[in-house]
């Protein structure tokens, strides 16, 4: 057991390296450790990135994709589209600002929300959408803008697994829209660039970022004579220089992480057996940063077992996601099977492969050898 823990491959592991540790050292031998400059910094160096558009950190993905939400003004009686197959916060912020999820299936070539599906959904309820891109593959933005457009709606683009990620050579960030767009990136341990926990989120340009900011922290301001007040009802999300000092460090190695894990998936692309029945991602090469590598499981093989047999062979395996509309929480609002198949197709059959930058080449050939062996075993 010692020895195979040892050589255990998970299906990812944050890089951290020792100048960003020694940076974090920095920051908790200053004297100040939450909000601060290194936070001001990081914010800074993630709107350069952005195409200069502001971005205000966040303590997760799922408090920006919130107050997004709310700084849209979006509530009770009004419904937002997303996706479901996506990480249950995508649709939990909607309930939790009183408005109600409409999900529209997913293209089984991207597994992104259906565009066309998406533009015959829209009615004057909807106020806002929250497209994902899953895996770090974008959605098309200049469909979902074409279609957005002739709305008066927000997008709340969902990118907590797409920063690093293009499309047509522009960085996922900067604005596809009318800069009316939202863009809320998430930096928890897995995904590409991480600051432990902690987010983001781009804001257009005609938002108040002093609401942001209060929306952030307790709906608190100061005011240059010394007085404060709250007038309106924030929440506790602001970041710590602590994360933010883990960030500046990983966004100087975002370019090089996103060209490994493409290499990798190269290598995946190349050495997985193509007569086991899998069902690959699609191969994109130019836009997707390559969050995660996810496969569709033949038909009729046993996820639970694979997933075991797999852990036996030292490999870990992840499962992103179940189709989240068959949770208790959204049944019990009335979803149930049958109402989005490809979503519930894929969420049942998909496993997320190994695949983080610090991964060597002969780890990709030892999960195609396992995969191998396993699914050849278990359909025989
Ligand atoms: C990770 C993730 C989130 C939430 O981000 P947190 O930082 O964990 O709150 C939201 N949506 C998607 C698609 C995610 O993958």
């Amino acid at each position: 057991m010692g020895e195979m823990s040892m050589s255990f491959l998970p299906f990812t592991r944050p890089t951290i390296d020792e100048e960003t540790i020694a940076d974090v050292a920095g920051v908790l031998r200053s004297g100040w450790i939450t909000s601060g400059p290194k936070v001001q910094a990081f914010e800074a160096a993630l709107s350069a990135y952005c195409g200069g558009r502001p971005v205000r950190a966040f303590s997760s993905g799922t408090a920006a994709l919130e107050v997004a939400l709310r700084l849209a003004k979006v509530g009770a009686g009004d419904t937002v589209i997303t996706t479901p197959l996506t990480w249950v916060a995508t649709a939990n912020v909607i309930l939790e600002v009183g408005a109600t999820p409409v999900f529209v299936d997913v293209d089984p070539a991207t597994r992104n929300i259906d565009l066309d599906q998406l533009a015959a959904r829209i009615t004057p309820q909807t106020k806002a959408i929250i497209p994902v891109d899953l895996a770090g593959l974008p959605v098309d933005r200049d469909r979902l803008y074409a279609i957005a457009g002739k709305h008066p709606l927000r997008v709340i683009e969902d990118a907590a697994q797409s920063f690093g990620a293009t499309w047509n050579g522009q960085p996922i960030g900067t604005s596809f829209g009318d800069r009316r767009d939202f863009v809320a990136f998430s930096f928890h341990a897995n995904k590409n660039l991480t600051t432990g926990e902690g987010g983001a989120l781009v804001l257009p340009v005609d938002m108040d970022l002093a609401l942001c900011e209060r929306l952030r922290l307790q709906g608190f301001q100061r005011f240059a004579d010394g007085g404060m007040d709250v007038d309106v009802l924030g929440g506790k999300f602001n970041l710590t220089d602590i994360a933010a000092a883990i960030g500046l460090g990983q966004l100087k190695r975002l370019d090089e992480f996103t060209a490994r894990r493409r290499e990798l998936v190269q290598r995946y692309f190349a050495g997985l057996d193509h007569t086991l029945g899998l069902q690959l991602p699609l191969a994109d090469f130019a836009n997707s940063n390559w969050h995660m590598f996810q496969v569709l499981l033949p038909d009729g093989t046993d996820r639970g077992a694979f997933i075991a047999t797999m852990k036996e062979k030292g490999i870990g395996i992840g499962v992103h996601y179940p189709a989240l509309h068959l949770f208790s929480l959204y049944r019990a609002m009335g979803f149930k099977p049958g109402d989005f198949p490809q979503a519930e197709r894929i969420g049942a059959a998909i496993v997320t492969l190994p695949l983080f930058p610090a991964m060597q080449d002969a780890d990709v050939d030892r999960v195609c050898a396992a995969l191998t062996q396993t699914l050849t075993q278990a359909l025989a």
